[in-house]
């Protein structure tokens, strides 16, 4: 029997969500708060310039491949994407500049000139991240974790089989110590434990297998920009029929009989036979669920870390600089004790520069470009006000400066702050956690929120803050496991 479906938000995983449950007939309608669809995953127009806003890295393209050949309508070839040659380019403050090259070889022999870590060593750290993803990717991302009949299944049985390949009882970092003699590949490998907001000191080495997304399988990057992804997946989902209502707040989640029969939105009821719900998930339940304490794990559970960007409409070219580009903090350790345990900004932050229009020429005025300049930082705790904002803003600007050596400052024509607190405006998102929860414990994959709860027929939750966690890629095989959660209880 086909249903009426209510989805909260239209982040990724609403529309991924959206996309799967029209497909398969059902009626979706979703609800956005604002006035356009995609979340974090957004853009601003600015004098001249375009820039995405949150995502940037991209990795796994065939899965809005897959979503975009859903359903029996006439699919639509505009989302052209290319793989890219450099991953990132890394800059280190004693001056070596390293290129992660997509093609292992040539990362590798890089890597062995200008940091002489033997070749040999990354080619066998990349081959056992690759097997660690093999083995528990089916298990870990695309199946609905801590279920019976998850571990019961055959991806279950096989890792139960190799349970100690997946590395779970040391650190990321502490595994990247023993696999590496050089501090810059240390370094540049343990940041993969920001790639779900976490702390690579504290996060289990299971989680090293991230790097193999973009060193084995490759990044990406829209032709039109990471907008370009929401663009044309809500043009999929119109086409099979899904209705987008924009400037659409739910108000409240409606229940008999803990039975979820619709929502409450701009004032007015919407009666649904189920709801999907891809908003944040702590907020869902403060805002959403009235008289229901949050759950006991969502309380436990250290929030992933936000981010403070700076979106820089620059008046010139800088040719050195790639897509992606990092400036490494020179005490790694401490920039993580600072946004974990003090919860403040570090003087020296580890800088992301992000330059689409060095693919997409149409992002920035001739001659000129567009900086996504980024650092992590901890959720909002009160601890952001305009003294801090600026004081950080020197410290990039000087670390900027003094690794490209030239004068960044003078050369902004336009400029938009984003803060976790702009994030959680914008997003809904608790503290303006990037991913929802942090995967800072060796149990955080078993703590996450679950994709539906016993305790509440026809309520699912799909996006960044539940499981398998955030980032495109996870958030779009979320909707996966929704929809084939609803096709098996109806
Ligand atoms: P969200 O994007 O969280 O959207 C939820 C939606 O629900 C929003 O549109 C919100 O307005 C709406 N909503 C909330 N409350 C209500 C309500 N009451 N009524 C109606 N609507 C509501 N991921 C990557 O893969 N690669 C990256 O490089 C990357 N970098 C990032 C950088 C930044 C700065 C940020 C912020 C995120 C980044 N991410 C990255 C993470 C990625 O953006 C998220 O994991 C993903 O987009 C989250 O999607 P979601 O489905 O959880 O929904």
């Amino acid at each position: 029997m086909n249903e009426k479906i209510a989805i909260i938000g239209s982040g990724i995983g609403g529309i991924a969500s959206a996309i799967r449950l029209a497909a398969k007939g059902h009626q979706v309608t979703v609800f956005e708060q604002a006035g356009n669809p995609g979340g974090k995953l957004n853009e601003i127009n600015k004098d001249g310039f375009r820039f995405d806003t949150g995502p940037s890295l991209f990795t796994l393209p065939g899965l809005v491949d897959e979503l975009l050949s859903l359903g029996e309508v006439e699919p639509s070839d505009a989302f052209k994407y290319r793989k890219l040659d450099i991953v990132c380019k890394y800059y280190y403050e004693d001056g070596t500049v390293l290129n992660a090259w997509a093609d292992p070889e040539r990362f590798a022999t890089e890597a062995c000139e200008k940091v002489n870590e033997p070749v040999w060593r990354i080619h066998n750290y990349l081959r056992k991240m690759g097997e660690m993803y093999d083995l528990s990717a089916d298990l870990f991302i695309f199946k609905p974790f801590a279920r019976w009949e998850t571990f019961k299944s055959d991806a279950g049985k096989k890792v139960a089989r190799q349970l100690h390949k997946l590395d779970m009882l040391f650190s990321m970092h502490q595994r990247n110590k023993r696999s590496f003699k050089s501090k810059h590949l240390i370094k540049l490998f343990d940041r993969y434990g920001t790639y779900n907001g976490s702390n690579p000191y504290k996060a289990p080495a299971t989680l090293n297998m991230i790097s193999h997304l973009e060193h084995t399988d490759g990044a990406y990057f829209p032709e039109k920009g990471m907008y370009d992804i929401v663009r044309q997946l809500v043009l999929h989902a119109q086409k099979l029929g899904v209705d987008f209502r924009f400037n659409a707040r739910v108000q409240e989640v409606l229940l008999e009989e803990k039975k979820a029969t619709g929502l409450k939105v701009n004032g007015g009821v919407f009666s649904a036979d189920r709801v999907v719900n891809d908003m944040d998930v702590t907020n869902f339940y403060k805002h959403l669920m009235p008289n229901r304490n949050l759950p006991l794990r969502l309380r436990l559970m250290e929030k992933s870390s936000s981010a403070v960007i700076f979106y820089w409409g620059m008046n010139k070219k800088f040719p050195n600089l790639d897509l992606h580009n990092i400036f490494f903090a020179e005490n790694y350790k401490e920039e993580f004790q600072y946004l974990f345990r003090k919860k403040l900004l570090y003087h020296d932050p580890t800088v992301y520069v992000f330059i689409s229009n060095k693919v997409t020429g149409s992002d920035a005025p001739e001659g000129m470009e567009n900086w996504f300049v980024m650092i992590n930082a901890p959720v909002n705790k009160g601890q952001y006000n305009e003294t801090v904002m600026s004081e950080m803003r020197e410290n990039i600007l000087s670390k900027l400066n003094r690794m490209l050596k030239n004068d960044v400052a003078s050369h902004i024509v336009s400029e938009t702050i984003g803060t976790p607190l702009t994030i959680e405006e914008q997003t809904s998102s608790a503290g303006g956690s990037i991913y929802g929860s942090s995967s800072n414990s060796r149990f955080a994959a078993f703590m996450r929120h679950p994709n539906r709860m016993s305790r509440f027929k026809g309520l699912h939750f799909v996006g960044g803050s539940v499981h398998p966690g955030g980032g495109i890629p996870l958030c779009i095989a979320s909707a996966g496991i929704v929809s084939e959660d609803i096709q098996n209880e109806k």
